[in-house]
C-alpha cells in the first residue's frame, strides 16, 4: 500500500468549531477554506486524506486551557470539574458554534451529512462529510423539545455530558491515574434522552461519561455503544479510558471506539507531553482490534481540541499514520475498516439508514 492510495479517514471527534467561533465564527470561517493555522481545514484534508467526520459542538468553560494543559504534563493529576452550564445559557452559544458549521456548509467547505448514503455520496464526490455532534447536552431542555429541533437540523451525534455535569448525567474529571467509577449513573431525564435518541437515530456518545452513565446507556439503549473519541484504560490509566469490563460491553453490542490521539490518553503515564512515537498509537489499536475485533474500531482524532503526537500534528500528516500501521501488517481490508468503514457500519445501525 503506497501512500497515493491509502484509505480516506472519517474519523470520530474534532473541536474545530470551537475555535472558529473563538476566533470570530463567520469571518473566521473563511480561514477553514484557505488554511489556517490549526490542525483541521480543508487544504490540509485534501493533503492528508482526511474525508471527514464528527465535527463537535462544545460550550466553553470559563477555564484556562493554558493551565489544564501544564497541570496534565504533571506525573499526577486531578482538575476540578467546571461548573455546569444552565440550559438558558448554553443555547445561544450552541446556536452560534452550529451556525458556524451551516456557514462552512454553505462555502462548500463541506456537507452536513444526515445519513450515512449522505456520508457516502460526500466521500465520493470528493467534499468533505460532516456530522453535526454535539459534546455535552447543556442545549437540551429536560422535556427534549431541543433535541426533537436540532434533530431535523441535522444533529445525528450527542453525548450527554462533556465532563461537567448536566441534567443528564456526569462526566469523569481529568484524572491520572484513576478509573472512570465516579459519581452517579444516568438521571431519569439521561434515561428519557437514550430512549429518545434511540427513537430519533441520534448516536450516543460514551466518552466523557462516567462508570456509572456508562452502564446505563449499555442497559437502556438498543443501539450499539460508541465511545468516539477515548482509549484503552489497560495501556493508559486515565478516567477518560475505556476498562476491559466496558469494552467487552461494547464488543457485545457491536460497537465501536475511535481511537483518541490526545497524549495524555495514550501514553502509559498519562502526561499531556507529545513526544510519543506512532508504536504508541498502535499498540492502542491492537489492544481494542484484540478485545472489539476488527469491526469495531475506528479513529476519533480530538484535533483541534488537543495536544497530539508529533507525527500526527495536523490532518495533513494522517499520511504517516496510516503507513505506520500498513507496516505494522493490517491488510488492505482492515487500513479501509479502521480508516473509515467502521465507522460507517456502526453508524448505518445506530441511525437506521
Ligand atoms: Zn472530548
Amino acid at each position: 500500500m503506497t501512500a497515493a492510495n491509502l484509505p480516506l479517514i472519517f474519523d470520530g471527534h474534532n473541536d474545530v468549531l470551537l475555535h472558529l467561533y473563538r476566533s470570530g465564527g463567520a469571518t473566521a470561517s473563511d480561514s477553514f477554506l484557505t488554511g489556517r493555522d490549526g490542525a483541521l481545514d480543508v487544504v490540509k484534508a485534501k493533503l492528508g486524506g482526511f474525508g471527514g467526520g464528527f465535527f463537535a459542538v462544545y460550550i466553553p468553560s470559563p477555564l484556562d486551557n493554558a493551565f489544564k494543559m501544564e497541570e496534565m504534563e504533571k506525573p499526577t493529576y486531578d482538575l476540578p470539574l467546571p461548573e455546569a452550564i444552565d440550559w438558558e445559557d448554553a443555547l445561544p452559544v450552541t446556536m452560534a458554534i452550529a451556525a458556524i458549521l451551516f456557514d462552512l456548509e454553505s462555502k462548500g467547505a463541506l456537507k452536513v451529512c444526515r445519513s450515512v448514503a449522505d456520508i457516502r455520496n460526500t466521500l465520493a464526490s470528493g467534499q468533505m462529510a460532516a456530522i453535526f455532534h454535539i459534546e455535552g447536552a447543556e442545549a437540551i431542555d429536560p422535556d427534549l423539545n431541543t433535541l426533537d429541533v436540532l434533530y431535523q437540523a441535522g444533529l445525528r451525534s450527542i453525548g450527554p455530558v462533556w465532563s461537567r455535569p448536566t441534567i443528564f448525567g456526569n462526566g469523569v474529571p481529568f484524572r491520572y491515574p484513576s478509573d472512570a467509577d465516579i459519581g452517579a449513573g444516568l438521571t431519569d431525564h439521561g434515561l428519557r434522552l437514550v430512549k429518545r435518541c434511540d427513537e430519533l437515530g441520534v448516536m450516543i456518545d460514551l466518552s466523557h461519561l462516567n462508570a456509572a452513565g456508562f452502564w446505563d446507556v449499555a442497559r437502556h439503549s438498543s443501539k450499539p455503544l460508541v465511545a468516539s473519541h477515548s482509549n484503552a484504560h489497560r495501556l493508559c490509566p486515565h478516567s477518560r479510558n475505556l476498562t476491559d469490563d466496558q469494552l467487552a460491553a461494547i464488543k457485545d453490542s457491536d460497537g465501536l471506539v475511535g481511537l483518541n490521539f490526545a497524549v495524555a490518553f495514550l501514553r502509559q503515564d498519562g502526561r499531556m507531553i507529545d513526544d510519543v512515537p506512532l508504536e504508541q498509537m498502535l499498540r492502542h489499536l491492537d489492544y481494542l482490534i484484540e478485545h472489539l475485533g476488527e469491526d469495531r474500531v475506528g479513529l476519533g482524532s480530538d484535533y483541534d481540541g488537543a495536544i497530539v503526537p508529533r507525527d500526527v500534528t495536523t490532518v495533513a500528516d494522517l499520511p504517516n499514520l496510516r503507513v505506520a500501521m500498513a507496516q505494522h501488517g493490517y491488510d488492505d481490508a482492515l487500513m479501509t475498516k479502521l480508516c473509515h468503514g467502521n465507522w460507517l457500519r456502526v453508524l448505518e445501525k445506530t441511525w437506521g439508514s
